[in-house]
């Protein structure tokens, strides 16, 4: 399992909700909090690493203050099927990144409280209000799950301020096609159809 990085279709391919938590699950849910800390991510939603279903994990501990001792994410990190509820407390500007997109960092404008609702990896729901950053990070990392990237919520002038940035992401895909390290476009189409 490793990250993949736009322009990979599995970025724009929408994720099926998990009908049963099983030991596969729990293993990729657990690689996928080593590959977040390993990559000092916020958050690592399951299409970043090419796996088309509802479960992201969220780096709680980096969350907290300087100080606050931080033990590494656990399963309370985990969400499945996660579902926004409510947007409440109007919207706020902030910057934003994602482990697709290594070194791009530009803002875009949240809701900034959200309540979800999410089921954990005992199959137990549970229900979150969020706000600012952690409230960000569940938006950003819902989108993921439904094919949403956040280029597409950026305004006109984070857009254009990305574009040199993702034509090199685009160029570097297509490099890495070419050296064979990415399947061709055909393959990889009929494993992640888009939308
Ligand atoms: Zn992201």
């Amino acid at each position: 399992m490793k990250i993949v990085q736009y322009p990979h279709p599995a970025l724009r391919h929408p994720c099926k909700p998990l009908s049963a938590i099983d030991k596969d699950v729990h293993l990729h849910a657990g690689r996928m909090l080593e590959l977040m800390v390993e990559a000092q991510g916020l958050g690592l939603a399951a299409p970043q690493v090419a796996l088309p279903y509802q479960m992201f994990v969220l780096n709680f501990p980096a969350l907290k203050a300087e100080a606050e001792p931080k033990e590494p994410p656990g399963p309370e990190c985990v969400f499945i099927n996660p579902v926004i509820l409510e947007k409440k407390g109007g919207t706020v500007e902030g910057e934003e990144g994602c482990l697709s997109f290594p070194g791009l960092y530009q803002k875009v404008r949240r809701a900034k409280t959200v309540v979800v609702q999410a089921y954990n990896l005992k199959g137990e729901a549970v229900e979150v209000t969020a706000s600012d950053l952690a409230s960000r990070l569940w938006q950003h990392e819902v989108d993921h799950l439904h094919g949403i990237l956040f280029i597409d919520k950026m305004g006109p002038i984070a857009r254009l301020a990305s574009r040199s940035a993702l034509k090199d992401f685009e160029r570097d895909f297509r490099r890495a096609q070419e050296r064979g390290e990415i399947p061709p476009d055909d393959v990889l189409k009929k494993e992640f159809p888009p939308l």
